[in-house]
């Protein structure tokens, strides 16, 4: 029996609730989070499961990668992204916030930030693997890399507040800036062990071919203050994968892989 048989497929639209990142607005990690209207959106049940932010990329008018046909990246890892939400709540193993609605684009900066302020346990940053080369194809999940020239180009000047990570920020650092490597420095151990468990879901009865962990200068994951990770979940520029998208079979199958690759990546995670 499929993992996803609670999940009703063609559901999405109605069920999915939205979140905007702000600034200061997740200051308070008590409680569930909010939604936009200041909502709570996970029922009471869940508010004692780890929090997990799932970061569909791109969006609005940004649609990431485009495959031969014209399914653009931002509308896979948005289904794939709104299901797994559905599905890892359903099966009580994690709570889920968002980083975007189905339209919105915020900024990378953003994206790390609202984890941080939510206190996340993991964030997941989810592609759709747009290569360059015609041939590539398959998934892969990187992490951070050790001394990202991504972290030298934020620093550069003061980081504003939006890029403090606001729940593990002592007294003694208020007022003083944070230099974005820094902040996922202590979680880099984590973050291995967090993406490999992930990549191990890929491998181990995967919807896609896997290839392996990479390093790379993410921003996305340099400035977060938790174990992280990026899944490209295909690569869609590779005609057999673009189409084997567009089945909901597959798309079923990459949210099952998924689901037991965040569910071990928080258990790897701690
Ligand atoms: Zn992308």
């Amino acid at each position: 029996m499929g993992l996803v048989r609670r999940v009703a497929v063609g559901a999405l639209a109605a069920t999915v609730v939205f979140c905007v990142a702000t600034a200061g607005g997740a200051e308070k990690n008590e409680g569930a989070p909010r939604d936009f209207r200041g909502q709570e959106h996970a029922p009471p049940d869940l508010a004692k499961l780890p929090l997990v932010v799932l970061d569909p990329g791109h969006g609005g008018p940004d649609t990431g990668g485009v495959g031969p046909s014209g399914l653009t990246e931002a509308e896979v890892v948005w289904v794939v992204a709104s299901e797994l939400k559905l599905l890892l709540e359903s099966e009580r193993v994690a709570r889920v916030v968002l980083t975007r609605s189905s339209q919105s684009n915020p900024s990378l900066a953003e994206r790390t930030a609202m984890a941080n302020g939510l206190g996340a346990s993991l964030f997941v940053s989810l592609h759709g693997g747009a290569a360059f080369h015609p041939g590539a194809k398959g998934a892969s999940v990187y992490l951070a890399s050790e001394h990202g020239r991504a972290g030298h180009i934020v620093l550069n000047g003061s980081p504003p507040e939006l890029f403090r990570p606001t729940r593990r920020r002592s007294k003694s650092s208020k007022g003083s800036p944070v230099r974005w490597e820094a902040v996922h420095a202590p979680h880099r151990a984590a973050s291995h062990r967090a993406c490999a468990a992930i990549l191990a879901a890929f491998k181990n009865g995967g919807a896609l071919e896997a290839h392996g962990l990479h390093e790379a200068d993410l921003p996305v994951l340099q400035g977060s203050a938790m174990p992280a990770c990026l899944v490209e979940v295909a690569t869609l520029t590779h005609a057999p994968e673009e189409a084997a998208l567009r089945q909901p079979s597959t798309r079923q199958a990459l949210v099952e892989t998924l689901f037991r690759g965040v569910r071990a990546a928080l258990e790897a995670g701690r």
